[in-house]
């Protein structure tokens, strides 16, 4: 993991105009979902998220209405009270949580909710998703915030010959 780290502090800024190029040449590859797959399991297989958690102290967490209610309940509080007291809408209107770093991040880099956890959270960087392709945006921004994104670029461009 600490390789993982100092090549993406090393490296994301100054290779992100040529990461957002790339991202947007894979809308033309048809292999792109089986690629992104491979290239997320191999790079998580050695990411330690519990040595970096720069998601959950950079980025609000979206927190969709089916979260609430599982949040909430977790917690013992009523969902409008769990709403209220951590969530707020964003300018896309969006909810997110209140704080970045989340007020549910321990010193530790462990996640008081972790069981019930926002489906954002569970799914992010979303890099073994369907339609990678799509999120060309999205990915590209992702590489400045984690470094396991990063490292799936890498990977993909590496596989690619770009
Ligand atoms: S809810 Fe947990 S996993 Fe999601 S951002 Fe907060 S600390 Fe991280
Ligand atoms: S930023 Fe990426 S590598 Fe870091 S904790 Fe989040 S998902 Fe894991």
């Amino acid at each position: 993991m600490e390789d993982l780290l100092e090549k993406w502090k090393e490296n994301a800024e100054s290779d992100y105009s040529e990461n957002r190029s790339f991202l947007h040449t894979l809308k033309n590859n048809p292999n792109v979902d089986a690629l992104s797959k491979a290239a997320h399991q191999e790079v998580f297989a050695k990411a330690d998220c519990l040595a970096c958690a720069n998601c959950c102290k950079t980025t609000p967490a979206i927190v969709e209405r089916s979260d609430i209610k599982r949040i909430a309940k977790f917690l013992g509080i009523p969902p409008k009270v769990f709403s209220r007291k951590y969530l707020l809408e964003d300018f896309g209107g969006e909810m997110v949580v209140q704080r970045v770093p989340c007020t549910f991040l321990n010193e530790d880099n462990t996640c008081q909710i972790y069981e019930v956890r926002p489906k954002a959270c569970r799914e992010y960087p979303h890099t073994d998703q369907t339609h990678f392709h799509r999120r060309a945006k999205m990915n590209a921004k992702n590489t400045l915030v984690c470094p396991a994104a990063y490292a799936i670029v890498e990977r993909l461009k590496a596989v690619t010959k770009y």
